[in-house]
């Protein structure tokens, strides 16, 4: 028998970054905060990770989308462990990802930093084209998850990621 590779945790965090989120497939788990750690003794994986709201329906899928690919780089043993507390908040999104989400025409929450007076007038801008000349039409988006703003420069509607 040829010796298999031992997994590294940097291996496994790499791989982690080609999981998107199912609700928004230019992301990656890793890059909403979703993924909080990763343990590995270089055969068998321990998953942990956070979903963003406990009502998004995709955390089976996201579960199932961590094994597989943990599975795919070599992994013997896969564990997805759910944890609630602290509960994720929008401030986990990395840099990258907040990119990632405005470029998908998604306005990225604003980092709170836990203050919640910035939640009461979120200071939104259009991810076309930055102007914070935007009107609240619902706060029920095409999820939970989300706001519909309208932008009064480009006179169109778009989505943003509620802070959390
Ligand atoms: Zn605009």
């Amino acid at each position: 028998m040829t010796p298999q590779t031992l997994l590294t945790e940097s291996m496994l965090w790499e791989a982690l970054k080609e999981v998107m989120d199912p609700e928004i497939p230019v992301v990656s788990l890793v890059d909403m905060g979703i993924v909080r750690a990763v343990e590995t003794d270089g055969r068998n994986v321990t998953v942990t990770m956070t979903p963003t709201f406990s009502g998004c329906p995709a955390l089976v899928v996201m579960e199932r989308l961590i094994a597989e690919k943990m599975k795919e780089v070599g992994a013997e043993t896969v564990e997805v462990k759910t944890v609630l507390k602290p509960a994720w908040t929008s401030d986990w999104i990395s840099e990258e990802g907040r990119a990632k989400l405005k470029a998908f025409g998604l306005a990225p929450p604003p980092v709170h930093g836990g203050d919640v007076n910035i939640m009461l007038v979120p200071t939104v801008a259009c991810p076309r084209c930055d102007s914070t000349n935007v009107t609240v039409k619902n706060t029920f988006g095409s999820t939970l998850c989300r706001a519909i703003y309208y932008c009064n420069d480009c006179q169109d509607a778009f989505e943003q990621f509620k802070p959390l």
